[in-house]
């Protein structure tokens, strides 16, 4: 044992950069099947899961993933929020562990992928390691996030972000985020303690199904990720004049749901007119009355933009505010915005965490791009407290949240290589 880990050590010590090139690759085949053990738990008809955080499938899931854990040798314990942590130690005491991982828990009627396979590239990434008797200079923390469908419940406490006011919130499973917790093997009294400071990590690293099919649709292996959007909601009210649908003239009216139905496609027009990325969307809308034979006066509707940039969503919504005016105004209809303060900031991951990422991908022979994440992940909570990375593998038609949730294993292999290759590189380069 002592001759071996000298061995190791000079082997590190002799070739930091080397091993790039002579890694294991990552055993599609072995993800494959732990990902199908994983699914039997809380499986349903459609061939996906219902494994909502705190269910009896989500226990079942967990136990599954902390026996894996300790069946690679790694020291496993669940914080105050239900978060799995298992740590492989390294050879420098004075460092802080990189952690990398993501969740097991499902939304209902879900499908498995989304989060367990960056569950499952941690646990790849662990036994290459192993197996190539390979020990980091840092201490290795794989964690699985608890309740992430639920409100990034565990990421949340552990970045000391968590609105207590939320732990009364009922899930699917039944039980409120308090109750859960504790059912999961927390403790909601405690939260504080599950909290990660800066100086405790240095670096977080998240895989994940990408859930926009751009990678699907360009063929392309990896996304580096640039970072995760930020969302602004508001509530958009038409005023007109309700009125007789047979009696009123064509020309009389003050119809709140036809300037409803302009400031929709200007919306459209507004975001797809600008340069970049920005999403805007029309999702809820309501006429008033809402008669068939009565002209609407009033309608609400939704408005919802993301980008990776602030300034980007401010000036693409004054866009839309301008064309609302103009519409207001040849359709003698008044429109208002009301903001609504569900908003989540733009949190971009950290540059030299991409710069990492992007040449992982290119050292593992494989093709990539950078991209923004349109979804949230616990990565966008790690990034408030340290230096975070996401590594994007394709998903099937951009199909998630549903049983047809589809990623190959080679992709799954893909993203564990290209995982692997970012945690020695931060464990022997730094950033
Ligand atoms: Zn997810």
């Amino acid at each position: 044992m002592r001759i071996l880990s000298i061995l190791t050590l000079a082997l590190i010590i002799t070739a930091p950069a080397c091993a790039q090139e002579d890694l294991p690759k990552a055993q599609a085949d072995r993800m494959e099947s732990r990902i199908q053990e994983l699914s039997q738990y809380g499986r349903n008809a459609d061939g996906g899961v219902d494994r909502v955080a705190y269910s009896q499938a989500d226990i079942e899931g967990r136990a599954y993933v902390i026996q894996l854990m300790k069946g690679q040798g790694l020291d496993v314990r669940i914080d105050s929020a239900g978060n799995i942590i298992g740590r492989r130690a390294g050879s420098d005491p004075s460092l802080k562990p990189v952690m990398f991982g993501s969740h097991t828990d499902s939304v209902p009627g879900g499908g498995n992928y989304d989060g367990d396979v960056g569950v499952m590239a941690a646990l790849e990434a662990i036994d290459l390691l192993n197996e190539a008797g390979i020990t980091t200079r840092h201490p290795l923390d794989v964690v699985s996030f608890s309740n992430e469908e639920g409100g990034l419940v565990g990421s949340l406490a552990m970045t000391g972000h968590f609105k207590p006011g939320a732990l009364s919130v009922v899930n699917a499973s039944g039980l409120s985020i308090a109750e859960g917790i504790d059912a999961i093997g927390g403790d909601h009294t405690r939260l504080n303690d599950a909290r990660v400071k800066p100086e405790d990590l240095t670096a977080f690293i998240e895989v994940h199904i990408e859930q926009g099919g751009i990678l699907d649709e360009e063929g392309l292996e990896i996304g580096v990720v640039e970072g995760i959007v930020g969302i602004d909601w508001w509530d958009v009210t038409i005023e007109g004049f309700a009125n007789h649908a047979g009696t009123t003239p064509m020309n009389k009216r003050r119809d709140a749901m036809l300037a409803a139905a302009r400031l929709t496609v200007a919306i459209n027009e507004v975001a797809t007119g600008m340069e970049g990325r920005q999403v805007a969307t029309v999702g809820r809308i309501r006429a008033e009355p809402g008669a068939p034979n009565v002209i609407p006066g009033r309608v609400v509707m939704s408005l919802e933009i993301r980008d990776l940039d602030k300034d980007k969503m401010n000036r693409t919504f004054a866009a839309i505010q301008a064309r609302a005016s103009e519409i207001a105004k040849a359709s003698d209809t008044a429109i208002t915005f009301d903001y609504v303060d569900v908003a989540s900031v733009p949190t971009p991951t950290d540059p030299r965490m991409r710069a990492i990422i992007a040449k992982a991908a290119e050292n593992a022979g494989l093709t990539y791009q950078f991209m923004p994440s349109g979804a949230g992940h616990d990565a966008q909570d790690m990034a408030t407290i340290t230096p975070t990375g996401m590594i994007f593998v394709p998903s099937r038609d951009g199909v998630s949240h549903s049983p047809n949730e589809f990623t190959s294993p080679q992709a799954m292999a893909n993203g564990a290589d290209v995982l692997l290759r970012t945690i020695l590189a931060v464990d022997q380069e730094g950033l």
